[in-house]
C-alpha cells in the first residue's frame, strides 16, 4: 500500500468533534495523537474533548430527540440503507483506515466493514417493523393498547478492537428506533467512527441525531453525561472493570443500560469430534482480529484422547500464519494495539510456562518495531495459570485436557465470564446437553464464529446484559407504553 494512499485516507477524516451536525475543535484547541501500532508513528491529532464539549454533544442530542422520534420509520430506515450502501462502496478506503489505526490485517478490516455495515442493513429493515399489541382485558371492560416508543437520548461508549462494528451495532438500532445519541469511540481508534459520521450525514441523517466526542479525559467527560437526567440510556462495550463503574454511575438516573463486557470463551473438543473441523473452527475462534476479540477462544478444553492430534494440527496452522504490518498483502497477524497489550500477553504466557505449560509454537514477541506477538500454542496448561481466568486478547491458544464430559462442562463454566462458548462434537445428544449446560449468552456448535447481525449478541454473568443484533437488538432502544382504554 502506498504511503500517499495512506495519507489520503487519513486526510479524509475530520479529526474534530461532531456536534449538532457541525465539525468543531475541542475547547482550548486541545488534541491527542492517534498512532499506527505497526510502527508507533502518529497518524493524526484528534480533538480532545473537555467536560463542556461533552455536555454540548448531549445538548445537541437532546435538542434533536423530539423531531427525530417523529420522523417516519421508513425515512429512518432509508438513511440506514443508504449508509450501508455508501460503506459498501467505500469498503477499501474504510478498511485501510481501520488497519492504520488498529493494526488488524486488511482482510480482517474488510471483514469488519462487511460485518459492521450489515447492522445498518439489518436495522434499516427493522425500523419499519416496530409494532405493538391490542387486546381485550379479561373482564371485557377495557381495551389494552401496548405501543413502543424510542427510549430517548443515548450515550454509546465503544472499545478499540472493532472500531466500526461496535459502533454500528448500537447506532443502527438507535437510528431505527428513533433515538438520538452521543458516541464516544475508544481514544486508540476514533478515526473509523469519525469517518462514519460523514457517511451518515451524506445518507441524510439530520443534524444532532448522531454526535461524536473523542477524548482522553474519558471518565471526567463521560460521568457528567451519565448522571445528566436528560440522558435515558447508556450502552457500553468494553472491559468488565469499566462496565461495573458505569453501572454504578448509571444507578443515579436509573438509566436503561446495556453492557457488552469481557469474555473468557471455552472451546470444547470432544473425542467424537471431527478434529480437522475443530481445528478450522479453532483458528477462527482464536485468530479472528489477532485474538483481540471478546469472543476469542481463551481456553481450549480438549478430550485427552484427541489432545495431541488437535495440538499438532493447530500448531501447524498457527505456524503457517504470516505476521506483519496489516497493510501488506497476505498478512494474517498484525501487531497488537499497543505496547501494554503486547506486554500483558507476554506476561500471561510466561506465567503459564512458569507453571508447567509446554510451548508448541511461538511463546515470545519478535524483535523489531511494532507491538507484535508470535502466534502461540501451549499444551499441558495447568488450571492455576492466570490465562485460565484472565482474558488473553492476543494470538495465544492454551490447551487444557479433560476425561469426562461432566468435567469439561464444569471447567468451561468455571469463570466469572459468560459471553460465548464453542463446542465440537458429532453426538447430537451430547451437543444438546452441552449447549443447555453452558453458562453463556451464545454458543458456537461445530463452528468457530457466532457474530451475526441477525442474531442476538450478548453475554451473562460478568460478560454483561442486553443484546445487540437480531430481533432483540432494537428492543434495547424502545420503551413499552401501555394505554388502558375505557369503553
Ligand atoms: P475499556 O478499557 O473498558 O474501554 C472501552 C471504552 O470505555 C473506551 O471507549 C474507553 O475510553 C472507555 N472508558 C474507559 N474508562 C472509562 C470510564 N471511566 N468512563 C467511561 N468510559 C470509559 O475496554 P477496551 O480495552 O477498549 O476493550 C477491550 C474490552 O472490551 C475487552 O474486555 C473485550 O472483551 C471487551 N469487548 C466486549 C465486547 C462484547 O460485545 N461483549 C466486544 C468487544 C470488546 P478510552 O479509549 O479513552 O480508554
Amino acid at each position: 500500500m502506498s504511503d500517499s494512499r495512506e495519507k489520503e485516507v487519513v486526510g479524509a477524516v475530520h479529526p474534530q468533534l461532531f456536534i449538532g451536525g457541525q465539525w468543531r475543535d475541542a475547547e482550548g484547541g486541545r488534541t491527542f495523537a492517534v498512532e499506527d501500532p505497526s510502527n508507533g508513528a502518529t497518524l493524526v491529532e484528534v480533538a480532545d474533548a473537555s467536560v463542556a464539549d461533552g455536555k454540548a454533544a448531549l445538548d445537541a442530542a437532546v435538542a434533536a430527540q423530539t423531531d427525530w422520534a417523529a420522523t417516519p420509520p421508513r425515512d429512518r430506515g432509508e438513511i440506514l440503507r443508504k449508509a450501508f450502501e455508501i460503506i459498501t462502496e467505500r469498503a477499501d478506503e474504510l478498511a485501510l483506515l481501520m488497519t492504520l489505526e488498529m493494526g488488524k490485517p486488511i482482510k480482517e478490516a474488510k471483514a469488519e466493514i462487511a460485518y459492521g455495515s450489515e447492522f445498518f442493513r439489518w436495522f434499516s429493515e427493522e425500523a419499519v417493523r416496530i409494532s405493538g399489541r391490542y387486546s381485550v382485558a379479561p373482564n371485557g371492560a377495557t381495551r389494552l393498547l401496548t405501543l413502543k416508543q424510542p427510549v430517548g437520548p443515548c450515550l454509546m461508549i465503544t472499545p478499540w478492537n472493532f472500531p466500526l462494528a461496535m459502533g454500528t451495532r448500537k447506532i443502527g438500532p438507535a437510528i431505527a428506533a428513533g433515538c438520538t445519541m452521543v458516541v464516544k469511540p475508544a481514544a486508540l481508534t476514533p478515526l473509523s467512527m469519525l469517518r462514519l459520521a460523514d457517511i451518515l450525514t451524506e445518507a441524510g441523517l439530520p443534524d444532532g441525531v448522531l454526535n461524536i466526542v473523542t477524548t482522553t479525559s474519558t471518565g471526567k467527560v463521560m460521568e457528567p453525561l451519565i448522571r445528566d437526567p436528560r440522558l435515558r440510556k447508556l450502552t457500553f462495550t468494553g472491559s468488565t472493570e469499566v462496565g461495573r463503574t458505569l453501572v454504578e454511575q448509571s444507578a443515579e438516573g436509573l438509566l436503561r443500560v446495556s453492557m457488552e463486557l469481557g469474555g473468557n470463551a471455552p472451546f470444547l473438543v470432544f473425542d467424537d469430534a471431527d478434529i480437522d473441523r475443530a481445528v478450522e473452527g479453532a483458528m477462527l475462534a482464536k485468530m479472528r482480529n489477532i485474538g483481540e476479540a471478546c469472543t476469542a477462544a481463551n481456553r481450549f478444553i480438549v478430550h485427552e484422547a484427541v489432545a495431541e492430534e488437535f495440538g499438532t494440527k493447530l500448531t501447524e496452522k498457527m505456524q503457517a500464519l504470516s505476521v506483519g504490518r496489516g497493510t501488506e498483502d497476505d498478512i494474517d497477524v498484525g501487531p497488537l494495539v499497543e505496547a501494554k497489550q503486547r506486554d500483558k500477553v507476554a506476561e500471561l504466557v510466561d506465567d503459564a510456562v512458569g507453571k508447567g505449560a509446554t510451548v508448541l509454537t511461538g511463546g515470545s514477541a519478535p524483535e523489531g518495531e511494532g507491538y507484535y506477538y508470535s502466534p502461540t500454542v501451549l499444551s499441558d496448561v495447568p488450571l492455576e495459570a492466570r490465562l485460565a481466568k484472565e482474558e488473553i486478547f492476543g494470538p495465544v491458544a492454551p490447551i487444557f485436557t479433560f476425561t469426562e464430559e461432566a468435567d469439561a462442562l464444569r471447567m468451561a463454566n468455571d469463570t466469572e465470564f459468560g459471553l460465548v462458548a464453542y463446542a465440537f462434537t458429532s453426538d447430537l445428544s451430547r451437543a444438546v446437553r452441552i449447549y443447555e449446560g453452558l453458562e453463556t449468552g451464545m454458543v458456537g456448535l461445530n463452528q468457530g464464529i457466532v457474530s451475526n447481525p441477525a442474531a442476538p449478541f450478548g453475554g451473562v454473568k460478568a460478560s454483561g446484559f442486553g443484546r445487540e443484533g437480531g430481533a432483540e437488538g432494537i428492543e434495547e432502544y424502545l420503551e413499552t407504553k401501555y394505554v388502558g382504554i375505557a369503553l
